[in-house]
């Protein structure tokens, strides 16, 4: 009997959707409306193999949902059977600690979390309202990027500042990518035939967004994403870590307005800050070139994820084995194999010919004789949040 979940992750200006069949796990439609807000939005809905496109104004999510509706009425599949809708949440503060069905109290204290997400959560709230109004008779799920770093130690998840100060505004690191990092453990263990109740592991999502987390017998003990997902290793765009310093530092030198910084460290550091590109497959081409930036931003996103590494190392004792997943830690065959080699000492022994390997499986590009596998499993957000939605309905 099939099972069909429509999954929704509503940003600001776009909503990705997908149909999966929780028993087959097979994708059955998938989805992207862009340009929600703008002057003419666009819709590409494929089922079947088959994209449908469409344009039309979309003034909000509201009205892009609707339309989302239509297309799957004109092209298929049925929404009919669909049992649950599951709604990606960036950020679920202290509340939600676990996926949640979605009540008018969920919703209302989702409201209350938006200063902690100002950009992220009022689009998703929007697009719970719309898609509650759009299929009203089957239960609708949040699930949050921030719920498997609940279980992180106050050690790890509280910032040196002032106690209460930090308790009234909710100030503390959560984390995010939480989805992917649960995913990804599992699988390794899987993987690697391993007991998750006594396996110590490190995870590596390192996509345009990066993280790493530190995870004991299944349960997260630190990550590298903050307060905010600006915290952490070097990413597309985002600085990642830097002195809290630079903040007043940029206002009094120069001249900056917080909003003026808050763009610069999100959208104008990290790989484009450093060399002018955020994409590895286009700065590959400039470092082959010998561009001295290029080579710059390689050398820092290196050196912190080994950093970040060796601390996850120091905290967990002992490691069995490091996942690589997303774009990056999917594809990038130098970012991999110059953090290995760095590794070696600490019993990571890199295989270059199945690190160099180009595969969509799940694959190990340690030496079978590693002391710490090294594998790349291929994250699947959406087949996690399936899964999720599937057992919080439950
Ligand atoms: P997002 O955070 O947007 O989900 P992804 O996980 O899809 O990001 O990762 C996107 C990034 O992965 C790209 O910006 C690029 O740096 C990297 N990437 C994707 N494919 C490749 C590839 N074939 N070779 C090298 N890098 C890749």
């Amino acid at each position: 009997m099939s099972k069909p979940i429509l999954l929704l992750n509503c940003g600001s200006s776009s909503v990705k959707y997908q149909v999966i069949d929780a028993e087959s796990e097979a994708v059955t439609a998938t989805g992207l409306i862009q340009r929600i807000g703008e002057d003419l939005g666009t819709i590409d809905h494929t089922h079947d193999g088959n994209k449908h496109s469409d344009q039309r104004v979309y003034p909000d999510h509201k009205v892009a949902l609707a339309h989302m509706v239509a297309m799957f009425e004109q092209y298929g599949p049925s929404l009919n059977e669909v049992v649950a809708v599951g709604h990606r949440c960036v950020h679920g503060g202290e509340r939600f600690r676990e996926t949640t069905v979605i009540d008018d109290a969920v919703i209302a204290a989702l409201r209350e979390l938006i200063p902690l997400a100002p950009l992220h959560n009022p689009p998703g709230i929007a697009g719970i309202d719309a898609a509650r109004a759009e299929l009203p008779d089957v239960p609708h799920v949040a699930v949050f990027d921030t719920a498997f770093f609940s279980t992180l130690p106050a050690q790890a998840y509280s910032y040196a500042i002032d106690t209460d100060l930090a308790k009234r505004y909710g100030i503390r690191k959560y984390g995010f990518h939480g989805t992917s990092h649960s995913y990804v453990s599992r699988k390794a263990a899987e993987f690697l035939g391993k007991d998750m109740a006594s396996f110590n592991q490190i995870v590596a999502h390192l996509g345009n967004g990066a993280s790493i987390s530190a995870i004991q017998a299944g349960a997260a003990v630190d990550t590298s994403m903050g307060l905010t997902p600006l915290a952490g290793l070097v990413m597309g765009t985002r600085s990642g870590d830097v002195d809290p310093g630079l903040t007043p530092f940029l206002a009094n030198q120069a001249g900056m307005s917080i909003a003026e910084i808050d763009d610069f460290l999100n959208k104008k550091s990290g790989l484009i800050g450093l060399s002018g590109v955020n994409d590895f497959r286009d700065l590959e081409p400039m470092m082959d070139a010998g561009d001295e930036r290029a080579l710059l931003a390689m050398d820092v996103y290196v050196h912190r994820l080994i950093s970040y590494i060796g601390s996850y190392l120091a905290l967990l004792g002992h490691v069995e084995a490091l996942t690589f997943t997303a774009g990056v830690g999917e594809n990038q065959v130098m970012v991999r194999e110059r953090t290995i080699r760095a590794l070696e000492p600490f019993g990571f022994v890199l295989d270059p010919e199945a690190n160099n390997a180009r595969s969509k499986q799940a694959r190990r590009i340690s030496t079978p004789d590693s002391p710490v596998a090294v594998l790349v499993i291929p994250t699947n957000e959406e087949l996690a949040m399936a899964r999720e939605t599937v057992a919080a309905i439950n």
